[in-house]
């Protein structure tokens, strides 16, 4: 992670030939666009990487959450399960859906937990809403037979893992839908964009009309097709899906270079008494953008990181005081600190971040820290980095 490092004359050539004909928007211009359709391309290219039916390219991961949501018919009043340690924009699309975010306990894969899973379950719960985090997977078969059996759905934030697989088959293929992010951030890039996948066709059909304010795209001129349903606009630019048509040739070197880096982490710290690993369900399947490590207790975390801090270091993240991917620091969200009324609240009392309890979860991220793999890490810099570490965790 992430794909902006290996940016090269592949992403500025794919650039030039949009900017060459002018045309920035993707749908239309079919006489100017001189064969052109970047996002069109990259739909087709990542379905085949995914192995899926159905893949539609949108402005953001975030963008791509409330597509799913919406194309499987999640709305006003509906329960979706959500885990406490993720990215806000999986809350944030399911409150923009007028939907009920409940959380449910995570595991040591840092993904939702499928036995607390089920006893979240009320008769409102529509779906869940799985994120797999860092790069690896949640327990996810055993998450798709909770649904299954319930009869609710499951849709996956797998923002964070493209190219991650379970048993071979890709994260983001188990659910109704599969969101993934390609902000400047992540494995590979767009500089924005998101992707929605399906295998369900009647789902697709609704995504792509629901993201572009409803236009169904059936015929030759989108000025003249239907519009069966009302939308929004999540569309990307061609300028940035173009970028996205060059970084996704490069994932599989991404993930390659990923995953040697990271073995030559685990080899080194799986000597250190204190520290085990994030459980992997499917280690083969590791997209490997970071190493995750749990330590004895939240004490001996924090004298880590202070003696990471004091000796210079590099790399330590500590989720569990981080204000962006885990609930202890989300004030906001406890007071409902959205510009205007939420329908949700109107529609359930219990709406009510205040006194949430998660000790499972508080207990797992108190004592988890990771590192990001770097793809412009060396091998001799990685061995270094990860001695580093050693040495230091060593004296716990
Ligand atoms: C990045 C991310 C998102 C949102 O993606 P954007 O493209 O930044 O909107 C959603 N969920 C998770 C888990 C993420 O990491």
């Amino acid at each position: 992670m992430p794909g902006f490092e290996i940016f090269s004359d592949e992403e500025r050539k794919e650039v030039m030939d949009v900017l060459e004909t002018g045309v920035l928007f993707r749908y239309n211009f079919d006489n100017n666009r001189n064969g052109h359709w970047k996002a069109l391309s990259f739909e087709k290219d990542l379905c085949k990487k995914l192995n899926v039916g159905y893949c539609h390219l949108c402005s953001s991961g975030t963008a791509a959450l409330n597509i799913a949501l919406a194309s499987c018919g999640i709305g006003a009043g509906d329960e979706v399960i959500i885990p406490p340690f993720t990215f806000l924009a999986t809350i944030e699309s399911v409150l923009m859906a007028g939907a009920i975010p409940v959380f449910a306990e995570i595991d040591e894969t840092l993904c939702l937990d499928p036995a607390d899973i089920e006893k979240k379950i009320t008769d409102k719960t529509r779906a869940v809403l799985v994120v797999h985090m860092c790069g690896s997977m949640a327990h996810i078969d055993a998450i798709d037979q909770v649904c299954k059996k319930k009869n609710i759905l499951l849709i996956e934030d797998a923002c964070q893992s493209l190219g991650s697989t379970f048993k071979g088959k890709a994260l983001g293929s188990f659910g109704s839908s599969g969101c993934f992010s390609f902000d400047y951030v992540k494995t590979i890039t767009c500089g924005e964009g998101g992707a929605v996948i399906t295998n369900d066709e009647k789902v697709y059909t609704t995504a792509q009309a629901f993201a572009d304010h409803g236009h169904d795209h059936l015929g030759a001129d989108r000025g003249q097709d239907k519009h069966p349903i009302l939308g929004y606009n999540f569309r990307i630019s061609e300028l940035n899906a173009a970028v996205g048509v060059a970084q996704l040739r490069k994932l599989d070197q991404i993930l390659d270079k990923q995953r040697q880096s990271k073995q030559i982490y685990k080899k080194i710290l799986s000597t250190c008494s204190a520290v085990s690993f994030r459980e992997i369900p499917d280690a083969e399947g590791d997209s490997a953008t970071f190493l995750s490590i749990l330590l004895p207790d939240e004490n001996k975390t924090r004298q880590a990181l202070k003696l990471f801090n004091e000796s210079n270091v590099p790399g330590a993240i500590y989720w569990y005081d981080n204000n962006w991917h885990y609930i202890r620091q989300w004030d906001h969200l406890k007071d409902l600190k959205w510009p205007a009324r939420l329908t949700v609240s109107a529609l359930n009392d219990s709406f009510n971040f205040q006194n949430l309890s998660l000790p499972a979860s508080d207990a797992i991220m108190s004592r988890t820290l990771s590192f990001q793999i770097k793809l412009s890490d060396t091998e001799a810099d990685v061995e270094k980095h990860a001695n580093q570490l050693k040495k230091i965790l060593d004296q716990l």
